[in-house]
């Protein structure tokens, strides 16, 4: 008898599940520097990579608890983590949360997928900024959802209007996510945003989603408002983690907490403890970190003010920038990136041939605008995490590049 082959494809589940940003142009990258090539690669917000540390005393927090890691922990987290997160809340004005409101995932990206797969049925609608966190697009898909993108436009410095996302409201919406501040954008929205968003989600019965883990990443006035804290009924869940502001992507260490109308919303969060409790726990060596970096001195604002690495980075992409005819910003006021666009150019440019050339000449490696579900190809996004020198190379990079493709 001979031998059968089968051959699988991947699950449908996957059709139109886009993650480029570890994608084609980034699986290049590991081939050239494979060859030997010094890529430098601006696709990913990862502050370890560039010399950032995380704060030593989460470094001790961890160490001194290792031998209390061992068995799981409770389904939602261990009780010192959810307290801080807990209090962090109390202390911007939640005052509804208790750590039985609290989930700690491994990362904000588990959360994402949880809280989504405990919501949604087969063609409900989540409303989704675009450009977005790319995660948001897939976690919606993939858990038979539709996802509705919201424009957030440049010329309004990337902050959306409450009639585009009303405009996007179906009998459908289940949900409304906003990044703030956001990623890719830098854009941080006014409070007036948060609490139009807030009566919408009333008036429709939206629940919201508020990725805030870039909250306290702020540059010059920027004021970050929570988005709970606008909430005039409904449910709103707040996302926060330890990966970038304090620069500990590899702990795998993020929380959601919710807010608003939990007790009408009951089932939902027991959906969500049942997926959390399925999963066992989340990492635990890393949750003791959370109360030491949640309380007491926040060393990302030596990094933010005038002197600090992130403010002269960011202050070095926008006077590239601003040298350049053939290229804008809208300055970011808050996260690690910038979304900058080339001028003129509409449709014609095709942002993802731009990167690939960008890489196999330049050996550098940017996020195309398309990467993000971003409808005009014009745009690229890069990570402000280098030092001046090296963001300096980058744009004398792009001249070259440009150069032949304009
Ligand atoms: N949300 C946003 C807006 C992000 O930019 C990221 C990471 O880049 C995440 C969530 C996921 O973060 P993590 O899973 O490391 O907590």
């Amino acid at each position: 008898m001979s031998e059968q082959h089968h051959v699988f494809s991947e699950s449908e589940r996957l059709l139109g599940v886009r993650y480029e940003i570890r994608g084609p142009l980034a699986r290049r990258a590991y081939e050239l520097e494979a060859e030997g090539a010094d890529v430098l690669k601006l696709n990913i917000g990862n502050p370890g990579l560039f010399g950032f540390k995380t704060p030593e005393s989460m470094r001790q927090a961890i160490v001194k608890n290792l031998s209390h890691s061992e068995a799981y922990c409770h389904q939602q987290g261990i009780f010192s983590a959810r307290e801080a997160v807990v209090m962090q809340q109390q202390l911007r004005g939640i005052k509804d949360v208790t750590i039985d409101e609290v989930f700690m995932g491994n990362g904000v990206s588990e959360l994402i997928d949880m809280t989504l797969r405990a919501l949604l049925n087969n063609g409900d609608e989540v409303l989704i900024p675009s450009p977005d966190y790319p995660l948001w697009t897939a976690a919606v898909l993939l858990n038979g959802g539709k996802a509705v993108h919201y424009p957030c436009r440049f010329e309004n410095a990337f902050v959306p209007t409450l009639e585009d996302i009303e405009k996007c409201i179906t009998a459908k919406t289940k949900a409304l996510v906003l990044i703030n501040p956001n990623n890719p954008t830098g854009a941080v929205y006014p409070k007036s945003l948060l609490a139009g968003i807030g009566k919408l989600a009333l008036k429709h019965g939206v629940t919201v989603f508020s990725d805030e883990i870039y909250d306290n990443i702020l540059y010059d006035d920027a004021t970050f408002v929570p988005m709970a804290t606008e909430m005039r009924g409904g449910l709103c869940a707040t996302f926060g983690g330890l990966s970038k502001v304090y620069r500990a992507c590899g702990y795998r260490v993020g929380w959601v907490s919710f807010s608003g109308a939990t007790a009408s919303h009951k089932k939902y969060l027991q959906g969500v403890e049942l997926l959390a409790s399925l999963r066992l726990c989340s990492n635990v060596p890393g949750q003791w970190a959370v109360q030491t970096a949640l309380g007491g001195v926040q060393s990302i604002v030596d990094l933010t003010r005038p002197g600090g690495r992130l403010y002269e980075s960011r202050k070095t992409v926008i006077d590239e920038v601003e040298k350049r005819e053939h290229l804008e910003v809208v300055s970011p006021k808050g996260a690690m990136y910038a979304f900058i666009r080339v001028k003129g150019v509409g449709s014609s440019f095709e942002d993802d041939k731009f990167a690939m050339k960008l890489l196999e000449e330049e050996h550098v490696l940017v996020a195309p605008g398309k990467s993000f579900h971003y409808p005009d190809s014009d745009s690229f996004r890069i990570t402000i995490l280098p030092q001046a020198t090296k963001l300096k190379r980058l744009f004398r990079s792009i001249d070259k590049v440009l150069e032949h493709v304009l």
